[in-house]
Order: C-alpha cells, then structure tokens, then sequence
C-alpha cells in the first residue's frame, strides 16, 4: 500500500557512481575477465565505492545497494573464472535495478512486475502502491485472514516456519501500552476482533495487548530488510533476497513433535531456487502450480541458490512478510510472529487514521513531525529508513513532549498551593556565615541565596540540592534552617541512618555554638537543637516529643521515620531531608501533610544528569553545588588487576601503620543479596586471617540489623576499627576524615556514578587520599570503562556517561523511584529532552489548562498517563 511509491528521480552521488561501475563491469567482461579493468582490482574498487558513497551521505538505499554490489564481488580475485563470469552478470543485473529515492531496494513502482492493486473497501490510501491485503474496511478480519478456528485456510500464510519468529522470540519482551493508547475509537477489545479465540487472546494480554489501540502501539523491535524479488539467474552470490515464482516439486518430511521439513523447488522462466524449512508446523502447505513469494537468506547447494527457512507468503498478497521492510514484533511462546504481524497490520490499516493528532498543528508543523497516522504507519511499514526514523523521531518526541506537558503541569499544581513566606534575616545569616571556621564557597552563597529566594515566596518550596560529597551541603541546612528560627518557627533535618542523624546533630550544634552570640541577639534565645532517634529511651523520646510539640525545640535532627511517624510540631515551617535518592516522592507528600505545608530542601550527593533533572525531578526546583571547598586534595584513583592486590594491601598496612583508616568494598552480586553477603564475609575473615592480620577489621552488610550496622560504623568513625570491610552500604554519606584509602573489589560490577560516590568517601580530611579500583575481567570495554572513572573526577559528567551507557534503569539510585513510560524516546537524549520541554512550555503559557479544542486530545493523553503512572516524573 506504501511502500514502493512510484519512481521518484533524485540525483544522488550514487547514480553516476553505480553508471562508472557498469562501465567498469562491461570493461572486465571484455577483457576475458582477468579482473584487469580497473587497477586494484574489482574487490578493491567496491570497497572504495561503498567509502566513498558514505562518505558522501548517499542515500541509504544506494549505499545498500553498493554493500550488495560489495558482496556479490567479494574475493573476485581469488574466484575461478566461471564464478567471476556469474558474479560480474549478477552485478550487472542488479546495477539495473537502480535503488530510487525513497525506496530501500531495487526497482519501485510497477516495473518489477508485481500488480498494482488497491485495496478494495474504502480504507484512505495514501499513495498509490499495491496493496499488503486487500480487505473490506468495514471489519478487521479480511476474507483470508487467518483464524484460530482454522489454522490453515488454503491461502493464508499462519503456521510457517520459525525464521523470524524464532529471532524475535530471544528478544525479551519489552514493557508496553505505553504511547497513550485508550482512545475510544481502538478501545475495541481484541476478544471482538474476528480470528482472535480465546487461547489467542490469553497470550496477546501476556503481551499487555488487550485492545485494538495496544496493537496500534505495539511498535516493532526492528524489521527486516528484504529486497524485491530477483530473477533466479541473479540470486547466485546474493546472501539475502527475495524471489517471486511458481512451486514446481514439494517434498514433506515428518520430523519431531508436529513439525515437518520442507523442500520445495520453485522456478522462473530463467531457472530454479530452493527453499527448505527445517521446521515448519503441520499448518503449512505448499502445492505445486502455487505462486509464492520468499524473502529470506540464502545458501549454495553447489551450484543452485537455496533459501533456508525463508518468510514466504502467496505471490499475489502482500508485500506483507516479504519483499520490503518487514516488521518483526517481540511475541511469546504459542503466538507465531506472522500470525502477530498478520493482526497488527489489519489494526494499522483499519484504524491508524482514526487516531486523534495530539499534537498541536502548529507545533507539529513547527518540529516537522509526521502526522500521528502516518507517523504509526511508518513505525510498522516504512518505506526506508528515513521514513523509520521520521517516524521514531514523532514518537519519541510525542513521548517527551506528553511528559514534560505533565511534569509541568504538576509543577504548576504545586506552586499554587498556599505556603508560609519566611523572610531572610540578612543581619543574622551574615553573623552566621562570619562566626564560622571557614569562608563559605561562592557555590555556598548562591545556594543559600537561592534558598532565601524560595523561602519568602508565599507557596511551598520543593528544592533539590545537588552537591558531590564533601562540596559542603550540611553548613547550607545549617543557615536555611536559621531562616525559619527567625521567623519564629521549627525546622526539621533528617538524615537515612541514625549515625547520619547523629552526624548532622553534632555538626549543627557546634556551628550554631559559634555563632552563639549573634543568634541569641536575633532569636532571642540560643538555639535549641535536639536529636530524635529511634534510639533514645522511650521516655526520654516521650519528654521530647512534648518538647517539640510545646515550641521549646527550634531544630529536629533525626532519621525520617522518627520524625514522619511520631512527632507534632508547634509550628514546622521548613525541613530538610539529605540523601534525597533514599526519600522518594511518597515520603515528600507524608511530609506535606504534617504542618501547613512546610518548605522542603531535599539534598543529595548523586549528580543529576541534565535530563533527568527535566524529567523525573522536572517538578522540583534545582541547585547544585558545584565547587569544593578550597584546599581538598584530589582522590588518587587507580585501577589494578587481581595480580596486583598484593600492593593494595601493603599499601593498607602503611597507611594503618601511619594511623589512617580504610576501606574494603566487596563485589555487587547482581540480584543475590545472599550470595553478597557470603562473599562478603568470606573477604573479612580471608583478610583477618592472611592479608590484612593483625589490623583490627570490621564488618558491614545489608544483612545486619541496623543497630549492628550502626555499632559497627560508630566504632569505625571513633577509630576503633582500622578497616572497614563493606558491601554497597556504605555509600550512604559517613564522615570519616581520616580514612584514607579505598580498595573496590570487582569494581567493574559497579556503575561509574556508583564508583565515584564510593570515591568520596576517602579524602575528607588533610591526607591525600587513594582508592584502588580492582577489575576481575580482563575485557577490553570494561577496562574502558573503569579508566573512565580514573581519568575523571566529574561526578555529573561520569552519571552522564553511566546514564547513556546504562540507561536510566541501571541508574544508580533510580530503579526504584519510578522511570517514566518511554517507549520510543531516550532519556539520555539531552537535546531531544530540551526541546520537548521548550514546546510543551510554549503550548502551556497559551494554554494553561489545556483547555483549547485543539489540545483536548493531548489534554487527555496527559490525564491518561497521570493517572498511569503514579511517580515522581
Ligand atoms: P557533604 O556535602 O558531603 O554533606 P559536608 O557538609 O559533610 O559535605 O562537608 C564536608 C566537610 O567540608 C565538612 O568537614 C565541612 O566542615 C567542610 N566544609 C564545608 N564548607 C566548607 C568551606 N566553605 N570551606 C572549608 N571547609 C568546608
Ligand atoms: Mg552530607
């Protein structure tokens, strides 16, 4: 139906190109075939050719047609001469079916012979190509379409050989619904839709197709690439192709469990191919006399061409499962790809063009994106390739574009919302910041200005700050918590563990300490911090909470839990929640709910790559610290082979020896925290006993309860224990100064954000600090990779590398806070992501509710996947 459109002429570099090279083939034929027409020879010359047309952005139906050029004369020098006469006719033969602009392969148009029928029911056609089915328009089940009844009706292609089903079958499947389908005219259940029975219907809802608009979305893994049919003269030394012809001989072959082997012989009026399915279901029947097409890859049966196990359909229907783009669909056990493709593609014909356009004309026209109908078409059949990434490149803008639309909007929701403006008390952060042990970092000041900014807003702030470890985040609390003291309210600080909380409690005592004068002048009276921690006995919690509750306490320092489940304030007016990748979007809300909706400060180490900082935390207003304090040595890092831990642990006995601290991390094992746990301790007590004995080791894991973790820990930072031995817990933000060296075990298992967060943990104090990445692997790309981690000390850039090569799910911190349903698009595409997100900020600034007609389908595309997906995008 599309996908041969009449010739369209486009001079390309490729034409003359190919019009020289049946020059030069004619030449070499003339010459005895002595491979003597050009110098280098013809092998030589084709690669030069396929260069050269890359080289020059031909289009990519004319370099497919040099690679095929490539291939039919490859090793020609070392060929006899029969086989060079062969390959140089071949050559010649396909150089006159000139690929044209906008077809992939070959001849378009009606001279390779095929008939040009159209569809006869009332289906919108587009352009004038034949026809895949014919069929009425009025239902989805074309006269010959296959139907579970009846597996095998004369003319329809259902049970066939497991070719392209079976390389689709090793696909996992992929998550899917999830380009907005719902519109009332495809919300028809495929239980309606003729063909499909109920055992059918079972395995498409395994699939997640349960209406007709699924399978409008269900897009392709990818596609075949078949040519049109060649003449059976021409098919020697092609390793893929098609062949149009008549089945003159068929012979079946019963094999194991229902399945037979097929070899057939079919023929043109130049002479005979092969075609033999090693595998093919009872259902399939081929009958001499029979016309039928096969698109598949072939091999030499000495001197006759045979397809092995090739898609095939009868020669009249289609081009449906062969000869063209054909798309190949992630499927699952009991549903044959071809049966899937069959359904698919009735869907798409019937239906694709009632598919609303949810984007808005203007800006469709704008971004020179495809229509949706057309651009669903082409996602299933593309004509070539460039009509496949136009229409990739319309849904995965769709997708980013529908997102932002919502994460805007909710931003919008949020900042309507009535909250308490806290003035900044100038006087009083100017003393703070002159009372401390050191200059704040200009970083430092921009945050906390950008804090004071959000704070006398009247709506409640929802604030992340972003800041490697040791950039000094906690003194930026410390001073926005003051604004809220000065305006004669509470402010909370809550931490993951309970020895953060105590962390963060000694650090902000001892800072308001030195600014004790100045605050007792501005607030009337010093301070009073607390610490709540699960902890602290019931009774002294029970005096405490009364405390809270009555206002005599102005800071809460303590874990989330503790402070979410159990405290009343008199008057909470801000918090603040460090470690944001451990406080998702549920605990924000339960937050919310506490006090008149208090400001939020959430502050986390974990870089933010740009896209992400639009999507999933769109809503959320950004700062980032992005400088260290003045005088921190660099981390040496260093990466070493299993061979050579021995140095590791020599150098871990001087710096112990030196008084120094250290850790050892152990191997992440994917999806076994028992197995980790094992290994883990098996490292403690090989290291006790050989490596590192005499030095008085530790132990953390995920398996310890969390008061033995927390023992473990505190006796670490107190210096009572020389080496820590860990699995990934110790990520989470401990302040020990003196730990000066750090060895990662099977460092390659790790993410390079991941790696990198490990890294600050060391040198956080005066000594210069050393962490050893130590790889199990020996591969090439994996090496790559941790080298990455050592030339680079750029925590963004690293989670921007990992991101891209990763993927937001292995993200470090983000598996579990809810990915956005993204089918098409990626979310490390910066640009991609941007410029969603500068349309869908012009469409909302004129229309702000959504409430035009011409936005009302995209208005209910973004309350579809509101109510789809709960959080946090
Ligand atoms: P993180 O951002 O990882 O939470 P911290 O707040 O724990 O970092 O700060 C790390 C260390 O840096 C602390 O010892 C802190 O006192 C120190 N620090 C913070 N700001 C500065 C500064 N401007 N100059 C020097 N040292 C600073
Ligand atoms: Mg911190």
């Amino acid at each position: 139906m599309r996908r041969f459109p009449p010739s369209v002429a486009r001079m390309d570099p490729a034409v003359e190109e190919f019009q020289k090279l049946d020059r030069i083939l004619a030449l070499e034929a003339q010459k005895g075939y002595a491979d003597r027409a050009v110098i280098g020879g013809l092998t030589g010359y084709l690669d030069q050719l396929v260069a050269r047309l890359a080289a020059a952005a031909a289009a990519p139906a004319h370099q497919a047609q040099a690679a095929r050029l490539r291939a039919l004369l490859a090793s020609y020098a070392s060929r006899e001469h029969a086989e060079r006469v062969r390959a140089v006719q071949a050559a010649r033969s396909l150089l006159r079916q000139p690929a044209p602009a906008g077809s992939t392969h070959g001849v378009a148009g009606a001279s390779d012979g095929r008939k040009m029928a159209l569809p006869t029911g009332g289906a919108p056609v587009r352009d004038a190509g034949p026809s895949r089915i014919a069929q009425p328009i009025n239902t989805l089940a074309p006269a010959s379409a296959p139907t579970e009844a009846d597996p095998a009706p004369a003319a329809a292609p259902l049970a066939r050989p497991a070719a392209a089903a079976s390389v689709a079958a090793a696909v996992p499947p992929r998550r899917l619904r999830l380009v907005d389908p719902g519109f009332p005219a495809v919300d028809r259940a495929l239980g309606d839709v003729p063909g499909v029975g109920p055992n059918r219907l079972r395995l498409l809802g395994r699939l997640g197709l349960e209406t007709v608009g699924d399978l409008l979305y269900h897009f392709p893994i990818r596609h075949l690439d078949y040519p049109p049919p060649a003449r059976a003269v021409d098919l020697f030394f092609q390793q893929r192709a098609s062949f149009e012809g008549v089945v003159r001989r068929v012979e079946v072959h019963r094999t194991a469990r229902g399945l037979q082997r097929i070899n057939a012989v079919l023929g043109d009026t130049t002479g005979e191919v092969e075609a033999v399915w090693f595998r093919a279901g009872y259902g399939m029947r081929l009958t001499p006399g029979q016309r039928i097409a096969v698109s598949g890859d072939l091999v030499l049966n000495g001197r006759r061409p045979v397809f092995e196990n090739p898609d095939w359909e009868p020669a009249e229907q289609g081009p449906l499962h062969t000869r063209c783009l054909v798309p190949v669909y992630s499927t699952t056990k009991g549903l044959p790809q071809s049966w899937l493709r069959d359904l698919v593609t009735r869907a798409v014909d019937r239906w694709a063009d009632a598919e609303p356009e949810t984007l808005p004309d203007g800006l469709r026209a704008a971004e020179r994106l495809l229509p949706r109908p057309e651009a669903l078409r082409a996602m299933h059949y593309p004509r070539d390739a460039e009509e496949a990434a136009a229409a990739r490149a319309r849904f995965a803008f769709d997708e980013l574009f529908t997102l932002q639309v919502a994460v805007l909007q909710r931003r919008r929701a949020a900042r309507a919302v009535q909250g308490r403006a806290l003035p900044t008390p100038h006087a009083l952060l100017d003393a703070f910041a002159r009372a401390l042990p050191f200059a704040l970092t200009e970083a430092q000041r921009r945050v906390i200005a950008e804090v004071c900014a959000d704070l006398a807003e009247p709506r409640p702030m929802t604030r992340l700050l972003q800041g490697e470890v040791g950039s000094g985040k906690t003194v930026v609390a410390a001073a926005a918590m003051l604004v809220a003291l000065a305006a004669g309210a509470q402010a909370a600080l809550m931490a993951p563990t309970e020895i953060l909380a105590e962390q963060h409690y000694r650090t902000v005592s001892a800072l308001y300490e030195r600014a004790a004068d100045a605050l007792s002048a501005a607030l009337g009276r010093p301070p009073v911090v607390a610490l709540l921690t699960g902890r602290l006995p019931a009774r002294a919690r029970r005096a405490l909470r009364e405390q809270v509750a009555a206002g005599e306490v102005d800071v809460v320092v303590g874990t989330q839990a503790v402070i979410q489940d159990s405290v009343e304030f008199r008057d909470l007016a801000f918090a603040v929640a460090d470690e944001q990748h451990r406080f998702g979007v549920r605990q924000r809300l339960a937050l919310r709910d506490k006090g008149q909706h208090p400001h939020l400060l959430v502050m986390t180490a974990t870089p933010i790559p740009r896209t992400l900082a639009l999507t999933l935390y769109g809503d959320l207003d950004l700062s980032r610290l992005d400088s260290l304090p003045p005088g921190r040595k660099p981390i040496r890092t260093v990466l070493l082979r299993p061979s050579e831990r021995r140095h590791a642990y020599e150098r871990m006995r001087r710096e112990v020896a030196q008084g120094r601290q250290g850790y050892v991390i152990c191997p992440l094992v994917e999806d076994s925290p028992h197995l980790e746990v094992r290994a883990a301790t098996e490292e403690y007590a090989r290291l006790q006993q050989h490596e590192l004995a005499g030095l008085r080791l530790g132990l953390v894991h995920g398996r310890l309860r969390g008061e033995e973790k927390e023992a473990t820990m505190a006796q670490f930072r107190d210096g009572a224990i020389d080496v820590l031995v860990a699995t990934a817990v110790v990520e989470v933000g401990v302040d020990v100064p003196n730990a000066t060296l750090m060895l990662i075990e099977g460092a390659e298992r790790f993410g390079l954000a991941q790696l990198h967060q490990f890294r600050g943990r060391v040198g956080r104090g005066e000594h210069s600090a050393t962490c050893a990445l130590i790889a199990e692997t020996t591969s090439p790309d994996a090496l790559e990779r941790l080298q990455v981690v050592v030339n680079c000390a750029d925590g963004l850039a690293l989670a921007e590398a990992d991101l891209r090569l990763r993927g937001p799910g292995d993200y470090y911190g983000l598996r579990q806070s809810g990915l956005p349903d993204l089918q098409v698009a990626s979310l490390s595409d910066v640009t991609l992501v941007e410029r969603a997100r500068r349309a869908a900020e012009r469409v909302l600034a004129a229309d702000p509710d959504l409430t035009r007609p011409e936005h009302a389908a995209l208005a209910a595309v973004v309350r579809a996947r509101a109510a789809r997906v709960g959080e946090p995008n």
